[in-house]
């Protein structure tokens, strides 16, 4: 996966990976640790900070999306993968999305994902709080995901079509109470309001303008 981190934020701007079946074995889950390429001279967020916060460390690109090798799923475990999320959320209809995910891999497909944080201000099982670590960790208000499903295949590009099936969520950082994550999906194109990222950049602004409209309902 790739990371775009956020030294001010100490959480990931967003994360990007992708997932087929050749990302899926039976390696066991690793254990939190600072991120080595963080820049020596920036603060190196670890997974103590989260202690006693109310938050989770909520992975962006989950764990069980790595899991052919311990190395591979050892990565995923770096904090510039991780921000503060409720309970609620990382665990209710975040986890049923990215369980949905790899149903879809188990079905012959190939995904391309992005996920992050949005805002600043949420609510885990202690309160309200904006940041934690003497404002070294931002607590976001939201989190995002987006994805696109293809059949698993090779020259992935030149297969995207204005009928490719994206989906894309955006869900709050908070209590809940939360339905099923298909009712959080909207388009691509309200989460590059909410963000001001361009996903899916390197597609045809033809078929993007497409795609990135739809509100999926499958
Ligand atoms: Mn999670
Ligand atoms: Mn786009």
């Amino acid at each position: 996966f790739v990371t775009s981190y956020n030294r001010d934020r100490g959480i990931p701007n967003w994360v990007s990976w992708e997932v087929d079946a050749s990302w899926l074995g039976s390696a066991t889950r690793g254990a939190f640790q600072p991120d080595p390429l963080v820049p020596t001279q920036w603060y190196h967020v670890s997974t103590d900070d989260y202690t006693n916060t109310g938050f989770d460390r909520g992975h962006m690109c989950p764990s069980a999306d790595r899991t052919v090798t311990e190395l591979d799923n050892d990565s995923v475990f770096f904090m510039t993968n991780i921000v503060p999320q409720s309970g609620t959320l990382n665990s209710g209809q975040w986890e049923s999305l990215e369980s949905y995910c790899r149903t879809l891999v188990n079905s012959g497909n190939k995904l391309y994902i992005y996920s992050g944080p949005y805002g600043e201000g949420g609510t885990g099982i202690y309160g309200y709080m904006t940041s934690f670590t003497g404002n070294k960790v931002t607590v976001p208000a939201k989190t995002w995901k987006v994805i696109m499903v293809l059949p698993a295949g090779t020259n992935d590009l030149s297969r995207v079509t204005t009928s490719t099936r994206c989906i894309a969520v955006i869900m709050n950082n908070d209590q809940g109470p939360f339905s099923s994550w298909q009712s959080y999906r909207v388009s691509v194109d309200s989460v590059e309001a909410l963000t001001g990222l361009d996903f899916f950049s390197n597609v045809p602004v033809g078929i993007q303008a497409v795609i990135e409209a739809v509100v999926d309902n499958q």
